[in-house]
């Protein structure tokens, strides 16, 4: 572990964990062109050592570098190390709370990643775990990073009156759920908060802040981290006008465990589809269907009549349904293991059944 401040590690502090993104790119030509750079460029004891001096009094700051990279290069591996990382942060008494440095692309499927494996140790830790980026590289001129990651610093250090511990994002001045974290615009500055319900970091809304704890009532148990090589495979597969049944049985001779199913509108699929996937079931590959669009909620059995045992996305995006189906596609094997009769849909519908936040 690295510690930028100098400290003991046994000192009160803030963990920054850092896995790259924009927030640590650089451009080559920051002035003329500040959005073509590289992702993951600096690391994170430099971003910390740039806010260092502002942050609130008294709060003491360790950084860990754990990947410095693009992150839609982000692995199953990677979450794993995030994931236990993190873990062994809630655990540490001498970590007040724990920021991470993320890039955007894939930030969403983190968020709902550290949710459903770590929310109910934030909570039961009394620490806030905040993950924040940037849409600009660290030496564009007006360069979003240093903000954001003090906003988010602030965040972790808050007393726990104002807002309760759990997984946050903090961008743009706004806070969201984690989990609610959904990247809709290529170049906005608060593209990773567009559609989350959210608060001002400023002025907490409060009836985002009830929607939070009603979430936090009801996620009563994190889900197992998979080992970084246990992670089953999901592909997501987007259903389009001119949908072949090959998009389907392409798949059907190798190892994959689940299909995430964009649907058009409320989720449903071509019809082209319905014979290969009767066979991916009968081949055991798990199915949940979602929608393409991005918002909304995709509820059982419409548009049609779902096949037994093909789920619900409900408000989760294709992305996060991946991740949900991944984890519990890997809570189920684990239980049985352990001589539960669990399967992958009472794993799955813990996480679709959390109350969404308006
Ligand atoms: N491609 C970058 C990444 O996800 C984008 C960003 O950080 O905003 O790492």
């Amino acid at each position: 572990m690295t510690s930028n401040s100098g400290i003991s590690e046994n000192t009160p502090h803030l963990l920054v964990l850092g896995m790259g993104g924009t927030i640590a790119g650089l451009a080559p030509n920051p002035e003329e062109s500040p959005l073509q750079y590289e992702a993951g460029q600096v690391g994170v004891d430099a971003l910390v050592a740039q806010v260092q001096s502002v942050v609130p009094a008294g709060v003491k700051l360790v950084s860990r570098q754990l990947v410095n990279i693009n992150s839609r290069n982000l692995t199953d591996a990677h979450l794993t190390a995030l994931g236990l990382a993190v873990s062994e942060a809630l655990l540490d008494a001498s970590v007040r709370g724990i920021v991470i440095t993320h890039g955007t692309d894939t930030i969403e499927e983190t968020g709902l990643f550290l949710q459903t494996t770590c929310g109910k140790l934030a909570q039961t830790q009394s620490k806030r775990v905040i993950l924040t980026g940037a849409m600009l590289p660290s030496n564009a001129p007006r360069a979003d990073g240093p903000v954001n990651l003090l906003d988010a610093l602030r965040w972790a250090s808050m007393p726990m009156d104002n807002c309760p511990s759990g997984i946050y994002a903090v961008i743009c001045g706004r806070v969201c759920l984690a989990m609610d974290l959904a990247k809709r615009h290529a170049t906005a500055l608060n593209a990773p908060l567009q559609n989350a319900p959210s608060s001002s970091v400023s002025l907490i809304n409060p009836s985002w802040l009830s929607g939070v704890k009603a979430v936090q009532a009801v996620w009563n148990e994190d889900l197992p981290i998979p080992g970084e090589d246990e992670w089953p495979w999901v592909e997501i597969l987007t259903s389009h006008a001119g949908a072949r049944p090959e998009t389907i049985t392409h798949w059907l001779s190798s190892a994959v465990q689940g299909f995430v199913l964009a649907g058009s509108g409320q989720g449903g699929f071509h019809d082209d589809w319905i014979k290969p996937l009767d066979q991916a079931m009968v081949q055991g590959i798990a199915l949940v269907r979602t929608t393409r669009t991005g918002a909304g909620t995709t509820l059982h059995n419409i548009p049609e009549l779902d096949a037994p045992g093909c789920c619900a996305s409900g408000a989760l995006t294709a992305p996060r349904a991946r991740i949900a189906l991944q984890l519990a596609l890997n809570a189920a094997k684990q239980a049985n293991k352990a001589g539960k009769p669990l399967t992958w849909q009472d794993f799955f519908a813990k996480i679709t059944d959390l109350p969404e936040i308006r």
